[in-house]
């Protein structure tokens, strides 16, 4: 699940489209078929994105033959982020790979367990050990998912590099991004007044 948002100028009227904070996609080898599908180059041989559409993500993920688990381990799990220029108040997409899947949280909640239990052995209070065994749960397993996206970038930086060559305001060129679920007020890409702001606008 995932907010969607829009991005409305307060002075000329302007609003864009609706897109959601992020989405994944997955790397498929060969040209792309899909109207939707985004095309990449790969040494030469061209590859090409699948958008993993909400809530159908496990269905056409099947239907290529991957797991989400599957495709993150093989470099295929992309992670699309929406973001806002700075500059120009265009909004754009951050690609870069991700692992995802149970094994991340698997593993959290096996080293939160142990940690806990060597807790509750060593004498800590009750509450301690409670605090300890469900707040590694999730330091555990954030960690996880830091630790194994960096793997899949490093273990697959060719396509790291392909996706970089991409990730720049499509509009004025720019680097910088800022998250679109700022607060703030950006130049509008009609106008130019710095009165664009962004708002969620439901759920996908
Ligand atoms: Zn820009
Ligand atoms: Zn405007």
């Amino acid at each position: 699940m995932s907010s969607v948002y829009r991005a409305s100028c307060e002075d000329c009227g302007y609003t864009s489209g609706e897109f959601p904070d992020v989405y994944h996609a997955l790397w498929l080898d060969g040209p792309a078929v899909e109207p939707r599908d985004v095309s990449f180059s790969e040494n030469g041989t061209e590859a090409h994105l699948v958008p993993l559409a909400h809530p159908m993500e496990s269905r056409i993920l099947a239907k290529h033959g991957h797991t989400l688990a599957s495709a993150g381990l093989e470099g295929r799990l992309v992670a699309v982020q929406n973001v806002m220029c700075p500059q120009c108040g265009t909004i754009s997409e951050r690609r870069r790979l991700s692992v995802r899947g149970p094994g991340a949280w698997i593993a959290a909640l096996f080293l939160a367990l142990t940690a806990a239990t060597v807790a509750a052995f060593s004498g800590f209070p009750v509450t301690v050990v409670a605090v300890i065994g469900i707040g590694g749960v999730t330091t555990f397993g954030m960690a996880a998912r830091v630790v194994s996206d960096r793997y899949a970038r490093a273990r697959f930086g060719e396509r790291t590099q392909a996706l970089n060559a991409y990730n720049h305001c499509l509009s004025c060129g720019g680097n910088e991004a800022e998250s679109i679920t700022t607060l703030g007020r950006f130049p509008c890409p009609q106008c130019g007044e710095v009165k664009l702001r962004v708002r969620s606008v439901g759920i996908s």
